[in-house]
């Protein structure tokens, strides 16, 4: 019975897999000639203090600027890059500009040092070289440690405990500071917020656009706010778009703000350009 031909819905299959294959193997392909030929870069978006707007930090946030596919966005090739582990390579090469452009992002703010965040995925983070190359980079760049700040999310801490814990450690001993990156949408196991050296906790963006309309993220933002409040972190609201949402969010006592109505992520040439920042 082994002989007998395909059904067409088999073949079919068949050749939906083969093509998915062949797409994966032709994108990370795409990333590794786009990391030599440096066709990746940074935009930078404000991270402001919700009372007076002021800009407190920028966020850096990897695009490829594909030759002829224009600008392409995170969520389109990080997957790829993350079951390859060309993340590790792609990685550091974020870290490293990131460090290389803050003091251009200094001189931009009235605020004497902004903060730089940094998204550090999973994979990196189980990378036994990555406290030293964290090391290597801050020393090349001469980048202050307190103002380097490490954004992760829960998937580490569930798959890895152990090892996240020895290199989140390590890395806040080197003085920099880490965020929980979208906050409520994970696990959100309240053990993690205890376990791991976090200051800063993101509140994901699900939560701010819909709390003017929802009663129940409404509370989920303001308990998030009271219970990172109560562990010492300060919190940051991810997708502020409007001045209402920004007002909410400031009678809740929550410190900084992040989204398009403090400001969209743009290259650094365009930041100098925006008058206020
Ligand atoms: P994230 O770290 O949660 O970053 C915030 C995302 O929300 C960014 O999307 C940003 O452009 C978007 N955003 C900010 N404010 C608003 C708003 O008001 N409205 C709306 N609709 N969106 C807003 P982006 O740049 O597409 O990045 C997506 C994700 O890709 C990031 O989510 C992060 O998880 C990942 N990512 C980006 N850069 C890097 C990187 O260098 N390394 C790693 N490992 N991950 C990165
Ligand atoms: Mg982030
Ligand atoms: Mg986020
Ligand atoms: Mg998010």
């Amino acid at each position: 019975e082994d002989k007998s031909p395909l059904t067409d819905h088999q073949a079919h299959q068949r050749k939906a897999l083969k093509g998915e294959a062949t797409q994966k193997l032709s994108l990370a392909h795409g990333i590794t000639r786009a990391l030599k030929n440096d066709e990746f870069e940074l935009h930078y978006q404000p991270i402001c203090n919700i009372s007076d707007g002021c800009v407190a930090g920028f966020e850096a946030l990897v695009r490829w600027r594909h030759p002829t596919d224009g600008l392409v966005p995170p969520m389109d090739f990080l997957w790829l890059a993350e079951q390859t582990g060309l993340i590790r390579e792609l990685g550091l090469w974020t870290l490293e500009r990131a460090c290389r452009d803050w003091p251009n992002l200094r001189q931009l703010t009235n605020h004497e040092t902004p903060f730089i965040s940094v998204n550090l995925s999973a994979t990196q983070l189980t990378s036994k070289t990555l406290v030293n190359d964290v090391k290597a980079v801050i020393a090349r760049y001469g980048m202050p440690t307190t103002q380097l700040k490490l954004e992760l999310t829960e998937t580490v801490m569930i798959e890895h405990p152990e090892v996240a814990q020895e290199i989140l450690s390590s890395l806040v001993e080197l003085g920099s500071n880490l965020a929980l990156d979208d906050y409520g949408t994970g696990y959100s196991g309240l053990d993690h917020l205890q376990r791991y050296p976090i200051g800063t906790l993101k509140i994901d963006r699900a939560f701010i656009s819909r709390m003017l309309e929802s009663e129940q993220s409404q509370e989920i933002v303001r308990s998030s706010i009271a219970l990172a409040h109560s562990l010492g972190m300060n919190v940051v609201a991810e997708g502020i778009e409007t001045r209402a949402v920004r007002d909410a969010l400031s009678n809740m006592g929550c410190e900084f703000g992040q989204g398009w109505h403090f400001g969209k992520p743009v290259a650094l040439q365009d930041l100098v350009l925006l008058c206020g920042v």
